[in-house]
């Protein structure tokens, strides 16, 4: 059955995702402060809507995509906000990367309100979203996961229900530590490896098969040659760029600090990437990281 959408940020994410979604028959109206993002909209067979309001008055559903926490604060919690304007009973699904407390602050607020909310971040960029191949790891009760599944499986392939609001910025945040605290490891071993007179393709042979065997290494590797469809074989253009990468460190020291726990090598990731990025890196991807090693050494 089509559902009205009403769909927040349509951006380099959110126009792809809402652009699936009209095409596999539901309504959708979207608002965004970008001009072009609104032309973009109609051309796929969605409508403009003229503020948030008048996007989700109607709306059955509601999806944001939106760039940081306070960007779905404002819009959820906001005067002419989405809890102000939405139908009672209205699905509310953020795919926006944020903070674990915004999420949970916003969910609270919507559900007190009888709007089911679920935090629904992905992974599988902008390629991800064209394609509807994103994964989705969600992040709510059991009946707004169960409602919002129909429409994430139209904007991607794999949905993980990771457990109560909150726990998909969890996931996301997680994961996203692992990747940089495993990228900046395996780039310091090819530096080294440099440095020794070991090749890299020979470095490469015998970690992907022993146990420094990682994504970072196998899928991603950060030197040209061994993984021939890794960005560093097309001078680092992103992939994921490491201002992203940047972001999602800091939300998780943002989040170990507010929680408690240690992660001393989130911290140094965290504040790696920060120097990379600040010495120009910044729209690089983020295994770029390895140039930035080598000149450090
Ligand atoms: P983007 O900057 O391309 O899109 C964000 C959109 O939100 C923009 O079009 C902007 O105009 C709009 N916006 C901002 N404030 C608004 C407001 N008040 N009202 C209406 N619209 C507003 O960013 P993106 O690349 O689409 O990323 C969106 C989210 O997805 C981020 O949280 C990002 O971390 C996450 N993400 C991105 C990728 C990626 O590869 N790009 C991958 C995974 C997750």
């Amino acid at each position: 059955m089509a559902s009205r959408i009403g769909f927040i940020g349509l951006g380099n994410m959110g126009g792809p995702m809402a652009a699936n979604l009209a095409k596999a028959g539901h309504t959708v109206i979207g608002f965004d402060l970008a001009e072009e993002a609104l032309g973009r909209l109609e051309e796929a067979g969605g409508t403009r809507g003229a503020s948030v309001a008048e996007t989700v008055a109607q709306a059955d559903v509601i999806v944001t995509m939106l760039p940081a926490g306070r960007h779905v604060r404002d819009i959820y919690m906001g005067a002419g906000g989405v809890l102000a304007s939405a139908k009672p009973g209205a699905l509310l699904i953020d795919s926006s990367t944020i903070d674990v407390d915004s999420a949970r602050t916003v969910a609270k607020a919507a559900e007190d309100m009888g709007m089911p909310m679920v935090d629904a971040p992905v992974s599988g960029g902008v390629g991800g979203a064209a394609g509807g191949t994103l994964t989705f790891m969600v992040g709510g009760g059991d009946e707004a996961f169960a409602a919002a599944r129909p429409f994430l499986e139209i904007m991607g392939k794999t949905i993980v229900h990771a457990g109560g609001n909150g726990t998909g910025q969890a996931a996301k945040i997680c994961n996203n530590m692992i990747l940089g605290i495993s990228m900046i490891g395996v780039s310091e071993a090819f530096v080294l490896a440099e440095k020794l007179g070991l090749e890299a393709q020979k470095l490469f042979d015998i970690s992907s098969t022993a146990s420094g065997q990682c994504w970072s290494l196998t899928s991603y590797c950060p030197v040209p040659g061994p993984v021939p469809a890794s960005p560093a074989n097309r001078d680092y253009q992103p992939g994921f760029a490491a201002a992203m990468m940047l972001k999602d460190l800091k939300l998780s020291q943002e989040a170990a600090a507010s929680s408690g726990a240690a992660t001393p090598l989130g911290a140094q990731a965290a504040a790696l990437y920060a120097l990379f990025c600040n010495s120009g890196g910044a729209p690089q991807d983020f295994s770029a990281i390895v140039k930035y090693l080598r000149g450090a050494g």
